[in-house]
């Protein structure tokens, strides 16, 4: 897909209204934030607009106020803590349209920064009222949506202003656009995926929409149960869902048809508590696997880790979202930690482009201490996921 950059700004663009959408969803506590890193991620684009001398008005929502005024829901804390990361004055306006927010971006210089209040205080924010758009485009001669991780709604600020105002990709959405591009749109083949987690059922979009599109399907996790099963396994009181046994011999049924291979582990870590330490025993995994009511599957054995990472050594590019087991409580993480230390490893040394994403793989990334190896993480949970379902997002649909 195409869509415009900082780097295709107007030469003019100096003084200019710059109305600049970003994700500022942080982790709050006691009115302060508590992890800085979505305010890092876009100072890029805020400062190099404001180094070229544009106006900079930011627009992000916070939470879930629906449509009210919510004082917990409040942007202005946010704006203190912007302000150290980009060591650049921060105003803030206390509504994101009408009176206020005018008054505030008149009083603005050359290079100046302003957050406006959370766009969701209004009901226009989530409706895209065409009315509410024209409002906040109001105040910008141009609109840079740098927040992908609010690209799979279409809301006012990150859809309908990208029709009302000339509209540009911040840096932010610019990297993750072309990180997803080089792993899903137009990878090196051969292009494989780990899909692990809780359930097929929160992820049957997922799974079919990759197996039309990549050569290997690595099923991770609870999920990995539930097709060992539909295999005809009886997997003891293992997390599995009966009810998508039907849909798990579909999605392999499917794979086969398109030459794409489904690779489920071979053998598990098996318990009969679910909790830490608790006593494992490692049980080789096929159709007439029977384990006993009471045990578990909480992870995938040593002979599965083999084999994913062996998989791995042959792909070129990986897709990976969800955990292969309950990586949370020793010993069942296991198997996340040595295969992403297997892809983090074999990224380091250039023969595997890795992008990773969701909430529960960042999290395992970052406990495997390998999350700055891979090629790309995304931080953005449900527009990743809807972006691996092969869903067009309409906030970036917008910026073509
Ligand atoms: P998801 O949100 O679907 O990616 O699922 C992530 C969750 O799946 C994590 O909290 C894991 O603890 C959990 N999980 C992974 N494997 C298993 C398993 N074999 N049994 C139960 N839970 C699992």
């Amino acid at each position: 897909m195409t869509f415009k950059t900082l780097d295709d700004l107007p030469e003019d663009i100096a003084g200019k209204r710059a109305l600049v959408r970003v994700d500022l969803n942080v982790p709050m506590a006691d009115g302060l934030v508590t992890d800085k890193t979505r305010l890092t991620r876009i100072a890029p684009t805020i400062e190099e607009l404001s180094a070229k001398g544009a106006k900079v008005i930011l627009l992000a929502h916070f939470g879930r106020p629906k449509g009210k005024e919510v004082e917990e829901m409040s942007l202005r804390p946010v704006a203190l803590a912007l302000e150290e990361v980009l060591d650049h004055r921060v105003d803030f306006g206390s509504n994101c349209i009408g009176d206020i927010a005018l008054k505030e971006v008149e009083e603005m210089a050359s290079g100046d920064v302003v957050l406006l209040e959370n766009t969701r205080f209004h009901a226009g924010e989530e409706n895209n009222d065409p009315e509410f758009a024209k409002q906040l485009a109001i105040n910008g001669d141009i609109y840079v949506n740098d927040a992908f991780s609010a690209a799979h709604r279409a809301h006012a600020s990150t859809e309908g202003l990208a029709h009302l105002l000339p509209a540009y990709a911040g840096r932010t959405m610019q990297a993750e656009l072309e990180a997803l591009n080089s792993a899903l749109g137009n990878p090196t083949r051969p292009l494989g995926a780990v899909v692990g987690g809780a359930k097929v059922s929160t992820k049957i979009d997922l799974l079919e929409n990759l197996v039309s599109k990549i050569d290997v399907l690595i099923i991770g996790g609870g999920m990995a149960n539930t097709f060992i099963a539909a295999n005809g396994a009886q997997m003891g009181a293992s997390l599995q869902e009966a009810d998508m046994h039907d849909k798990a011999r579909a999605i392999m049924a499917e794979a086969a048809k398109n030459d794409c291979r489904i690779i489920l582990p071979i053998d598990g870590r098996v318990t009969t508590e679910f909790a830490a330490n608790a006593p494992v025993e490692i049980v080789d995994f096929d159709e007439n696997t029977k384990l006993r009511d009471e045990q578990m599957s909480l992870d995938a054995g040593d002979k599965a880790i083999k084999n994913v990472i062996a998989e791995f050594e042959q792909l070129n590019t990986l897709i990976w979202n969800g955990p292969f087991g309950v990586f949370e409580m020793p010993p069942f993480d296991t198997a996340t930690m040595a295969t992403a230390k297997a892809a983090a490893e074999l990224t380091k040394t250039g023969r595997l482009v890795s992008v990773a994403g969701g909430g529960d793989t960042v999290s395992a990334l970052n406990q495997a201490g390998v999350a700055d190896d891979f090629t790309y993480i995304s931080t953005a949970g449900g527009a990743f996921l809807e972006w691996m379902e092969g869903k067009e997002l309409p906030g970036v649909k917008a910026l073509g």
